[in-house]
């Protein structure tokens, strides 16, 4: 069975696209826990961290570089943002399809945000 990501990866769920590639589709995080809130998401179906292969090298390395664009685009980049992967359920992970959260557009100035 498709975890919830794997549907919206493939379009049976809809959710908010801010960007997609072959291997990659960032949207909206539908709870967010700040103005900005996005989540980066592999098409290939990888459950966490700790799944992670060294084949995958490339993909991760994207991850990030999209996540800068993404920030760039909402010009998060000029106030401050956090990159996240919560790993495992004891860190909070609720999906098991990996997924690097991409959060920022504080205006109070508080630095301390925990997600
Ligand atoms: P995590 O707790 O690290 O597994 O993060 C999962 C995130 O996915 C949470 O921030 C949820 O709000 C978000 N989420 C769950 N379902 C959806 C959905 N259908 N569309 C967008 N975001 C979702
Ligand atoms: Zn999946």
């Amino acid at each position: 069975m498709e975890c919830i990501f794997c549907k919206i990866v493939n379009k049976k769920l809809p959710s908010e696209i801010v960007y997609e590639d072959d291997e990659i589709l960032a949207f909206k995080d539908i709870n967010p826990k700040a103005p900005v809130h996005i989540l980066i998401v592999p098409k290939k179906h990888i459950r966490s961290m700790n799944e992670l292969k060294k084949e995958d090298k490339d993909l991760i390395g994207s991850l990030f570089l999209i996540a800068k664009s993404m920030a760039e685009k909402t010009e998060i980049n000029k106030t401050g943002y956090k990159l996240c992967f919560n790993v495992g359920k004891g860190a909070g992970q609720m999906v098991d399809h990996l997924h690097l959260h991409l959060l920022g557009g504080w205006t109070e100035g508080i630095t301390k945000h925990n997600i």
